[in-house]
């Protein structure tokens, strides 16, 4: 392929890319998003192949043992995981950025002179330091995401003095690096700086506890981006530049808004500290102390539901992992048919990752039309007769507007203990991934339907 086509092949992917992004913002228009998406990677990576003249044999061998082990990773991974997966994901674009780093510096046929040398050298050591810390901080993410490791958050005394020596060493070391680049060596300060990414990477991630993991997760998604555009510049590959700039920027976005949706600032969640549970308060006493639980049968739900004119369903976490969406959707046509005004409230972190309960209803295929965000409808829960919260804990949980040492303190719940009556669904009495006690369940309006979700659907959706 000519130069020419390439770089024409590289515009036309850089569309794809932007129309994707734009598709992806929608639900009703996410499926051709990524198609846009898809369509543009395979251009791509055509153009990029097309334009390798050496060892082009090495490549695709890498390619099909990556592309293999790409497939039958996706093929065997659970809806519940792919969180862990995309945080996995996003330690390997982290890998990548370090090794052709350090490949690059090594490289005996790169030469540069005076200016020219120096933002070569700032371009490697920037590469290796975002390639470091998205590495190391993807695989904390990934241990806390599938419980591996522990989601409370890990506070060091002196923490915060802790990251500014880092950030220090780093700036002091990149000057000797550029230093002792010029002379030929800058092996040891680059090595030295990766450890200490390493480290931070690691640190960072440890500190965020409780419900704050959302942010963390956006945040590394927008590393992984700016890693790429990072071995764009060391490649001298436009594509990987744009590219990487787009996933940085749509990744920093995406974690405004999730701060936003949490009520947290950005840099305080950065900085760490932020679900960390500090005890006392109502949200850490004990189920015993918060009094006594009323259970349901999926009859009683049933004829509850008969009986309404308005209902919202709330899904969490624990709708994932029963795989109870299709059973949901069932119960709301059914319900729709007899009349009943039904909705759906998600909140923003609901789940394990961003979006995750809308991916869930979509392949329900549950009417984008009745499915709310957060803000849309919680002024509504006076008017609803009854609210079924199915796995959801933390997104309801009422402590966070009062309970001031709550480790979700201040984070927006949904309202549902407004309604008439609240059933929840879950299998016992568990707490959810903040591991704070929920004071809805002990509420005088709250029924507890116990049991695995899909398996109480089952029985309400015979009952209706
Ligand atoms: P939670 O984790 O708070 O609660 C899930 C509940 O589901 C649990 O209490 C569990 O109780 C129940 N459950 C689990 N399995 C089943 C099952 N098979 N059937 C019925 N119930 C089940 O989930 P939420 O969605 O309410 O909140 C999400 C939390 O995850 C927030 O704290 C959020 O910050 C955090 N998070 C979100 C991310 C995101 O990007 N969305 C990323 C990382 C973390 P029991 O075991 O008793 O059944």
């Amino acid at each position: 392929m000519s130069a020419g086509i390439i770089t024409a092949s590289y515009v036309g992917a850089t569309i794809l890319f932007i129309l994707a992004l734009g598709g992806l913002s929608n639900p009703a228009t996410s499926r051709r998003g990524n198609l846009y998406g898809m369509l543009g990677m395979a251009i791509a990576l055509v153009a990029t192949i097309s334009g390798v003249t050496a060892n082009i044999e090495i490549l695709i061998g890498a390619l099909l043992i990556g592309g293999s082990i790409g497939l039958v990773l996706a093929r065997r991974v659970q809806m519940t995981e792919m969180p862990e997966l995309v945080a996995i994901l996003h330690s390997l674009v982290g890998l990548a950025a370090v090794l052709v780093g350090f490949a690059k510096f090594m490289d005996p046929n790169v030469h540069f002179i005076g200016v020219e040398l120096t933002i070569h050298d700032i371009e490697t050591y920037l590469g290796i330091l975002i390639g470091a810390v998205t590495f190391s901080g993807s695989i904390i993410a990934f241990g806390k995401l599938s419980g591996k490791i522990t989601g409370k958050a890990m506070l060091l005394p002196a923490r915060h003095w802790l990251n500014l020596g880092l950030l220090l060493g780093s700036i002091y070391l990149c000057s000797l690096f550029v230093d002792q680049s010029a002379a030929g060596g800058g092996m040891m300060p680059l090595l030295i700086m990766t450890g200490i990414a390493l480290l931070f990477g690691i640190h960072m991630v440890m500190a965020i506890g409780g419900a704050d993991m959302p942010v963390v997760v956006s945040m590394l998604n927008s590393y992984s981006g700016w890693a790429a555009a990072a071995t764009g510049f060391m490649l001298n590959n436009d594509l990987l530049i744009v590219t990487g700039a787009l996933v940085g920027s749509s990744g920093a976005i995406l974690s405004y808004i999730m701060c936003r949706a949490m009520n947290r600032k950005f840099l305080s969640v950065i900085a760490g500290g932020f679900g960390a549970t500090t005890g006392g308060g109502a949200s850490s006493a004990s189920a015993e102390d918060q009094g006594e639980v009323v259970a349901m049968q999926a009859a009683e739900v049933a004829s509850l539901l008969n009986e309404s004119k308005e209902v919202m369903i709330i899904p969490g976490y624990g709708m994932a992992v029963a795989q109870a969406q299709h059973i949901v959707c069932e119960i709301t046509k059914a319900l729709r048919a007899k009349k009943v005004n039904v909705r759906f409230g998600i909140h923003p972190v609901a789940g394990r990752m961003p979006g995750h309960m809308n991916v869930l209803l979509a392949e329900a295929k549950v009417p984008y039309d009745i499915v709310f965000e957060m803000d849309e409808i919680n002024d509504d829960f006076p008017d609803i007769d009854v609210s079924i919260v199915i796995g959801a804990n933390d997104i309801v949980n009422p402590s966070a507007q009062t309970d001031p040492d709550s480790p979700i303190a201040g984070m927006p719940v949904l309202e549902c203990w407004k309604s008439g009556t609240t059933i929840v669904l879950k299998r016992g009495m568990a707490t959810g991934y903040a591991g704070v006690q929920n004071p809805l369940f002990f509420k005088e309006n709250t029924r507890m339907l116990f049991g695995d979700a899909r398996t109480s659907l089952d029985e309400v959706f015979k009952n209706l």
